[in-house]
């Protein structure tokens, strides 16, 4: 059957990858076209491979393409530098025939408007068959920019090739189960009994790894909110907060609200504010929480200026899930490699001070305020709190020492990326004193 451009997930992936390139757009919101055009199971997840898979690889095969070019591509041609990658993906990485992927991938240079191009693709994707071209597979830091390589290499130079490598690993799928309603163990009989193959993480007891992905729409118990999708590593916010009936709560970056849901269902009562910046955001809440079946006052705002949201007594506790490069969860969201920039790194950490100070200013003394980011550049983590702590008074960060996951920090703890195969993140607790900690 004829495939139109609508249906053809070779198209449907560069247009995604236009998006993301020339716009800017995160490659989920991009790729949501395609999973209303595509029916079929194999397509769509053939449109989803090769948009991942240019971002994951995208400076290893640019550096990769170049010598294959008599001359630089003009910037109006960025159409045809992603199809030329999108072949050479194919050919490289996947396992592809090689003519159906050249033949294919010459076919949209056609339904762009540029038959011109088609001696050029074909020409190029051709002479790397003849060179079978392979990108070594322990290159990986080759498909980072090179700012986001120097960061790493500085801030973790004994970790640096594990990051990197676990960075373009796919992570699994992995749910959390409400504990309340059913024990890790009996969530994954059912799972396999359903033909899902699970396994229990084996520090997180709510945590279950999926074999392999799967739509939740498979999984008995997701609709009535039994469980829901959220990596390990953000499973462990709820349990560190150490929230008590009656206590008020407030859930500061909340949206989609993973969290907020996590702390609702392991805790009875709970006062809780979830608020977050973006209205759009502050819905997937409101419908995480209606799935769970549970309630919380949610505020559109700025989490950074109290004045403008904040009535009644201070928080008991209060969870900052704060805006973050996202440099920890690059395996599952591998444009962050295109989207980020290094000057968003000083802009993010003057954001985050902001909102440490404003929310400080609204929690009680003697609560708890949990700091996390899904971050590994030390410069919004453990620097970010070394300067808060310097500069705020009332102020003591818990040490974390008895639990098992991530590593000991001189402030809060990191969890870098496939450790105990969790994304990267990071957490610092900290507490209030009634007393001040600063000497006259
Ligand atoms: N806690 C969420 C969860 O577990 O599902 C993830 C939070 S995400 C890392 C950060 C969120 O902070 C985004 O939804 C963003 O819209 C929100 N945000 C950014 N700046 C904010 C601000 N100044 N005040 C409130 N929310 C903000």
């Amino acid at each position: 059957m004829m495939q139109t451009d609508s249906t053809n997930p070779r198209w449907l992936a560069l247009q995604a990858l236009l998006l993301v390139i020339r716009e800017g757009r995160s490659l989920d919101d991009a790729l949501a076209q395609s999973d209303k055009t595509l029916f079929d199971a194999r397509d769509l997840s053939l449109c989803g491979e090769l948009a991942n898979g240019v971002c994951r690889w995208y400076f290893a095969l640019l550096a990769q393409l170049k010598p294959y070019l008599r001359k630089p591509l003009k910037a109006k041609d960025i159409d045809l530098k992603i199809i030329l990658l999108i072949g050479l993906y194919q050919l490289t990485k996947m396992r592809i025939e090689d003519h159906a992927a050249v033949n294919e991938t010459v076919k949209l240079v056609v339904s762009r408007n540029k038959p011109w191009a088609k001696g050029l693709v074909n020409g190029v994707l051709r002479q790397v068959i003849r060179d079978r071209v392979e990108i070594e597979p322990e290159h990986y830091e080759a498909s980072y920019p090179q700012w986001m390589r120097d960061t790493i290499v500085t801030d973790w130079p004994q970790d640096h090739q594990d990051i990197f490598r676990a960075g373009n690993s796919r992570a699994p799928m992995t749910l959390r189960v409400d504990l309340r309603q059913r024990s890790q163990s009996e969530q994954i009989k059912i799972l396999l009994k359903d033909g899902i193959g699970a396994s229990g993480h084996a520090l997180i007891d709510s945590a279950i790894e999926l074999d392999k992905p799967c739509l939740v729409s498979r999984i008995e118990g997701f609709d009535a909110g039994l469980l829901s999708v959220q990596d390990a590593a953000a499973q462990i916010a709820a349990g560190l907060l150490d929230c008590q009936p009656g206590m008020r709560v407030l859930d500061a970056c909340a949206a989609p609200g993973g969290k907020t849901a996590h702390l609702l269902q392991a805790n009875d009562d709970l006062d809780l504010t979830a608020i977050d910046l973006s209205q759009s955001r502050l819905k997937m809440v409101e419908q995480n929480l209606v799935r769970v079946k549970r309630k919380a006052k949610l505020v559109c705002g700025d989490a950074a200026d109290p004045q403008a949201w904040h009535e009644g007594a201070l928080f008991d506790r209060i969870l900052a899930d704060v805006p973050c490069s996202a440099s920890g969860v690059i395996r599952r969201h591998p444009d962050i490699k295109l989207l980020r920039r290094a000057g968003d790194i000083p802009q993010l950490v003057k954001q985050q001070r902001k909102l440490l100070d404003g929310l400080w200013s609204v929690l009680k003394p003697g609560g708890l305020m949990l700091y996390s980011t899904c971050s590994i550049f030390k410069q919004e983590n453990e620097r970010q709190i070394e300067w808060f702590v310097e500069n705020t008074d009332k102020c003591t960060v818990y040490s974390l020492n008895s639990v098992q996951w991530g590593e000991r920090r001189p402030f809060g703890r990191q969890i870098l990326p496939g450790q105990h195969n969790m994304d990267g993140f990071y957490y610092a607790c900290l507490q209030k004193s009634e007393i001040s900690s600063k000497q006259n």
